[in-house]
């Protein structure tokens, strides 16, 4: 207990970022190539960090840039220093790869610790931990935190679904860690065994991977959970831990003794007004190994305004609402694929899977097709008014009109990984 700093001031929490962006940018540009380039290139010295307000001069930096020192592009420290790696897989390219020194080590443990203290975890909690290992930042993240706040780690990974029930079963685990989908497969799982009985979850933690209300929901009713909490992170901020929900469930906490958020417009790249979406770049105040000056996450969110009713001081930002990546222009306005889950998420009659379909007409207009399933307990006789009521949605909320054709229930391609929403015929490419 007591891993969540108490009672810092707005005006300590400023000392802490100013003294911390001062060392990180010094450190960086003492040690790094590829910081010295970025920033030559922009015409930026360590001199030129004076206030907070200067890290708006700072030069980005991106995942492509990950990619021009591979294997170790940020190292900072000497070899000797450094004692792990973890990486991540890139959708494009090469992996990325970050270095830890054992300090950066002890600050995730401490960064992690915090979460399972904000989610109401105590030492006798036992925390099944069904997230990868190895490479990965997931298992190891997991663990680590587990140890450090001192309740015990039941460190499953991914194996298969009867042991994973055999040993929520035998351990009388009372914390779930996993990915969404993870957690429903495991949720049908024990309801299909009759199990419910025989476990004794009251928590479950999820990590990477953006899902709906509907399926959380689902989730926790087939496991008889009521604490479900959304945890953030990526390799290049240590791994997860960056961020949990609270009790409240209004929005992610996220440290800012240890990292700088802003939220920009991903297409001009400034700042966007307080309280609206944008894209998440970070700086790390502390990390060693290898530090982050405004890294471009293309994570999209928000910072939520305003004080949380439980009463923490740490800032919230909202739950990742996709990537900027996966955005896309039509008729002149830009789309994220998240806004049409918003639209169709709390309608009655709509499954779960949907495709997003782009096409260039003769007429040299743009036309937007969204194929949507019919849910289970819907009937066609309602296709008519469901799809004139999705069109009515997009019109108010999008400002666009776009055919909706309803399919039947699992019409649409099932997949292990990511599902493909988006097909841009236009340029015959499709994101
Ligand atoms: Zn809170």
């Amino acid at each position: 207990m007591g891993f969540i700093p108490q009672n810092l001031t707005r005006e300590a929490i400023k000392k802490i970022q100013l003294d911390g962006l001062r060392w990180t940018v010094n450190h960086a540009l003492a040690n790094s190539s590829l910081y010295q380039r970025n920033f030559a290139k922009a015409g930026i010295t360590a001199q030129d960090v004076r206030s907070l307000d200067d890290l708006q001069n700072l030069p980005f930096l991106d995942k492509h840039d990950l990619q021009a020192d591979y294997p170790m592009p940020l190292k900072s420290v000497s070899d000797e220093a450094v004692v792990r790696i973890h990486g991540s897989s890139g959708t494009t390219g090469k992996r990325k790869v970050m270095c830890y020194t054992q300090k950066d080590i002890d600050v995730w443990a401490d960064m992690f610790a915090r979460c399972y203290e904000l989610s109401g975890m105590t030492r006798q909690d036992r925390v099944h931990i069904a997230v990868g290992y190895g490479l990965w930042t997931a298992g190891a993240g997991f663990q680590l935190g587990c140890e450090r706040f001192g309740a015990m780690a039941v460190p499953m990974g991914p194996v298969n679904t009867d042991m994973h029930v055999e040993m929520l079963v035998d351990m009388q685990s009372t914390v779930f860690c996993s990915t969404a989908s993870m957690a429903l497969l495991m949720a049908e799982e024990v309801k299909k065994r009759g199990l419910l009985s025989k476990i004794k979850l009251n928590k479950i933690i999820l990590g990477a991977e953006r899902h709906s209300d509907a399926m959380r929901n689902h989730i926790g009713e087939l496991l008889g959970v009521d604490e479900i909490y959304d945890i953030y992170g990526l390799t290049e901020v240590y791994g997860p831990g960056a961020g949990l929900d609270c009790t409240a469930h209004e929005g992610i906490h996220f440290w800012d003794d240890l990292f700088i958020y802003e939220i920009i417009d991903p297409v001009t790249l400034k700042p966007v007004a307080d309280g609206e979406v944008g894209e998440l770049v970070i700086t790390s105040l502390k990390k060693e190994a290898s530090p982050l000056i405004r890294y471009r996450t293309h994570d999209m969110t928000r910072i939520i305004p305003g004080d949380c009713p439980c009463g923490l001081s740490f800032p919230r930002h909202d739950r990742i609402q996709g990537r900027s990546d996966d955005m896309f222009i039509y008729r002149a306005v830009n789309i994220y694929p998240n806004q049409i889950d918003l639209i169709l998420d709390p309608m009655d009659g709509v499954g779960s899977e949907y495709q997003i379909v782009l096409d260039h007409q003769e007429n040299g207009r743009d036309m937007m097709t969204l194929k949507v399933e019919r849910s289970d307990s819907a009937s066609t006789n309602d296709d008519t008014a469901l799809s004139a009521m999705i069109s009515d949605r997009l019109r108010r909320k999008l400002l666009v009109r776009a055919a909706v054709e309803i399919l039947d229930p699992e019409a649409l391609p099932r997949t292990q990984k990511k599902s493909q929403r988006v097909f841009d015929n236009r340029n015959g490419n499709s994101s």
